[in-house]
């Protein structure tokens, strides 16, 4: 076997009510970083994660959690009403009608109301992005990772999908996504920012105090290089 050092010397608090982005170059470490964080990824790390000051528990944190994943994994078969009501289904507690009035509200908020009888491998990739997300809400998670949210969209579908999550994290939710050159528009929604570089954070802190800094490199928008 031989080794090699994915991430080094990473370190972080995130909040609730923040939204915030890692990114950095292909093979920067990324992924790597939210399969670690979301608690997917715990062999052949040093380290802690600390969950209100103390020792993450997996199994708790995974009940307050979600992590959806660059690729979706839909059913292709269902309805977009009939896969939120599977989710909704195993909240066995709730009565059938606040299942169905908590879909519907969900599905009228990300703005997917009105393909409810569309089925999921006839739904637009932003569709298909706002859809995993729904999906995820049933439990209404305050914590909420994604990996590559925006990857394939267009550039007013990458916006949708990335105000939502603002709107998210707005609500009190602790939102962290990973993102690849967004656009200066997206780019000012988040709130906070890790630029990943091989493995190593080579930047970390406030959007705000970046925005100066990428102006003076005049970049619109980030564009990161491997030193
Ligand atoms: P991208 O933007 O392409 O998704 P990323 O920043 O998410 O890239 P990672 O997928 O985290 O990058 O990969 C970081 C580095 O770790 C890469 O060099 C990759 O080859 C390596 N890597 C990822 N997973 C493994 C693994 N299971 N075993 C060995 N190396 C891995
Ligand atoms: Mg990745």
């Amino acid at each position: 076997f031989s080794y090699k050092t994915l991430l080094k010397g990473i370190s972080g608090k995130f909040t609730s009510g923040d939204l915030v982005a890692i990114m950095g170059p292909s093979g920067a470490g990324k992924s790597t970083l939210m399969n670690i964080l979301a608690g997917y990824r715990e062999t052949g790390m040093k380290g802690e994660i600390l969950i209100n000051s103390q020792p993450r528990d997996l199994r708790s944190f995974r009940k307050v959690s979600c992590y959806i994943m660059q690729d979706d994994m839909l059913l292709p078969h269902l309805t977009v009403q009939e896969a939120m009501m599977v989710s909704a289904n195993l909240k066995l507690q709730e009565k059938v009608e606040a299942r169905r009035e908590m879909v519907r509200e969900i599905l009228m908020a990300l703005g997917l109301l009105d393909c409810a009888k569309t089925r999921t491998s006839h739904l637009s990739g932003g569709q298909r992005k706002r859809l995993a997300i729904a999906l995820e809400l049933v439990n209404n998670p305050p914590v909420m990772f994604f990996d590559e949210p925006t990857s394939g969209l267009d550039s007013s579908s990458c916006f949708q999908v990335v105000s939502l999550l603002k709107a998210l994290a707005q609500g009190g939710r602790t939102v962290i996504c990973t993102i690849h050159q967004p656009s200066a528009k997206l780019f000012e929604l988040f709130d906070k920012l890790y630029v990943l570089s091989q493995g190593q954070c080579i930047y970390r802190g406030k959007v705000s105090s970046l925005v100066p800094y990428l102006r003076d490199l005049g970049l619109n928008c980030p564009t990161y290089h491997n030193p």
